[in-house]
């Protein structure tokens, strides 16, 4: 028997609406390249975005059509998200930080119709414009007094606005129409497009509102660190206007010296982004001997969050949640908020679980074996990691041969990653299936010793890969930034690993860099290290 409820469809320009009328003295804070501190509330968002919609249609953009934005976070890009969406478009958001290759590779599989960009990025595209399609539109995120001298054809986003109404008529769209696209970094082959649906990202802002409550609450002031060029900014320019929750956009200064400063003259209650950042940030909060003072949460995710880490902040009373994800994902696969009855926890045992990257209402887990037969969620089975739900890919777009690499039999989604799940639900990645070491028939996790070394005072950073060995396959080679003037050898960081790992799991050789090598989403890239350590051999085994 069927329900008798009405269907009316999920669309996210109801999010901003709501928040423009519910929520209408919350706001957007935007440090812009222009290099001043910008304030609207949602409701002069709401405003902007309808006549933004306006001038988008004076452009021609209609229904379907990709609009693609090459920026920081920022106000502007925030009603680009909506009025692109709102009208029936799609959002393309693409990653400065990708290859010029790469780039022009999206932009032309995506077939882009116009392109809005930040001031930073006139440069880039100046030098990529004899590669890119004839036809593309270039808007540059400015007014007229910042307008550059540049032999682009630049239209001014702020023209595109002026003297247009400040309401539109947003159309009512199937709710599985795409509204958002975002290519993954392609760290294996070319990008692959995620082509997200209006029902698709408003579910996703409903499951991690509900369950991030402790940073998406009506009167936060969360600082998204993670561009919204990164897989939305994890969708949080959906999940706080839904809730009331102040956005604090940092522009381009993301260095913890910048993120301090901005984090307390705005009184920044959370914030969220990968590893890398929060290791800047530490060095400050440790220079300055202070932590900012309303920080209450940081959300960490994109790569794996060292439990040094995790208790450097929580120490000095600021909550950690380790969440996990990918862009295929919306990107929120899991988040390791404590269960009540697991707060109460000695210190110890709440890191551990805290180490671990939870589990989310909406996304269906499975690990599975060497042949496609499910493992027990008991903690200790360790398998390839599936994902099924409303927030997850079911194909790429225009890439049928990625698709079926990707979606098995069942119709799950394989992450790629290989990890074990607790009796709690809670997940715990132990790899990439492609950064795993094989030594001697068994398999190490780079990221479990990535951990502990980390935990040595003498490492500020450092990553594990995998050497090809003669006796044993591979054997792990520790490439560690030190800290300071600290020079810790290999002696020492195998003191550390006492007790954590069996002998045989230790690196073998210990190689210190000034720095880390990151890929265009702020990780550390094993890939360029693999490449950089090619000719590496090991002494006993050749
Ligand atoms: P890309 O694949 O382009 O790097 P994503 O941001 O989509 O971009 O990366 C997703 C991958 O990042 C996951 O498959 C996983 O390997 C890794 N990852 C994300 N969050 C975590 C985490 N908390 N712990 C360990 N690995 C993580």
């Amino acid at each position: 028997m069927q329900g008798l409820m009405m269907n009316q469809p999920l669309s996210v320009i109801e999010l901003l609406r709501f928040a423009a009328e519910i929520h209408g003295s919350a706001e957007i804070v935007s440090v812009r390249t222009e290099g001043d501190l910008h304030r609207e509330t949602y409701t002069q968002a709401f405003a902007r975005t309808a006549q933004l919609a306006h001038g988008l249609r004076a452009l021609g953009v209609g229904p379907g059509d990709r609009v693609a934005t090459l920026a920081w976070n920022g106000h502007r890009h925030f009603e680009l998200y909506y009025a692109i969406s709102g009208m029936g478009a799609v959002c393309h958001t693409i990653n400065p930080r990708l290859s010029a290759e790469q780039m022009v590779y999206i932009i032309t599989h995506a077939e882009d119709r116009v392109l809005c960009l930040d001031l930073t990025f006139v440069p880039l595209i100046e030098a990529l414009a004899e590669q890119l399609p004839d036809n593309l539109t270039f808007v540059l995120m400015t007014d007229r007094a910042h307008m550059p001298d540049t032999p682009l054809d630049l239209l001014c986003y702020e023209e595109l606005l002026d003297g247009q109404p400040e309401s539109y008529d947003w159309p009512v769209l199937p709710e599985d129409t795409a509204m958002g696209l975002c290519y993954t970094s392609g760290t294996t082959g070319n990008p692959k497009g995620a082509l997200f649906s209006h029902r698709s990202t408003v579910l996703h802002a409903l499951f991690m509102s509900v369950t991030l409550p402790r940073s998406l609450h009506e009167g936060a002031r969360i600082l998204p660190v993670v561009p919204m060029f990164h897989v939305n900014s994890w969708g949080l320019p959906y999940g706080a206007p839904l809730v009331g929750a102040s956005l604090i956009m940092p522009g381009p200064k993301l260095d913890g010296a910048s993120l301090f400063d901005l984090m307390e003259s705005e009184q920044v209650t959370a914030s969220w982004g990968v590893p890398t950042v929060w290791l800047g940030l530490r060095e400050e909060i440790a220079k300055r001997d202070a932590v900012p003072s309303k920080l209450d949460q940081l959300a960490i995710g994109g790569s794996a969050a060292p439990r040094s880490m995790i208790e450097f902040y929580e120490t000095r009373g600021v909550d950690v949640c380790h969440a996990w994800g990918m862009t295929e994902m919306s990107p929120i696969g899991t988040q390791g908020q404590l269960p009540v009855p697991m707060q109460s926890l000695p210190f110890d045992a709440r890191m551990a679980a805290k180490s671990k990257q939870g589990r989310m209402f909406g996304v269906d887990l499975k690990i599975v074996d060497e042949d496609g037969a499910r493992l027990p969620h008991d903690g200790e089975a360790i398998g390839e990691l599936f994902v099924r739900g409303n927030g997850i890919v079911s194909g790429y777009f225009n890439n049928p041969e990625a698709t079926g690499a990707a979606i098995d039999a069942e119709g799950w989604f394989g992450t790629g990653d290989v990890a074990s799940i607790d009796k709690n639900g809670f997940l715990y990645i132990q790899d990439r299936a492609k950064d795993l070491i094989k030594s001697g028939g068994e398999w190490i996790s780079s990221i479990d010793l990535e951990n502990v070394a980390m935990a040595h005072p003498g490492v500020a950073n450092c990553a594990v890969i995998a050497i090809p060995h003669q006796k044993w396959d591979e054997r792990p080679l520790l490439i560690a930034v030190p800290a300071g003037e600290a020079r810790p050898s290999l002696e020492d960081i195998h003191a550390v690993m006492e007790g954590h790992f069996a002998r045989w799991q230790f690196p073998d050789g210990l190689e210190l860099v000034d720095e880390l090598p990151l890929t265009a989403t702020g990780k550390v890239s094993k890939l360029t290290l693999r490449q950089r350590f090619a000719d590496y051999r090991w002494a006993d085994a050749g």
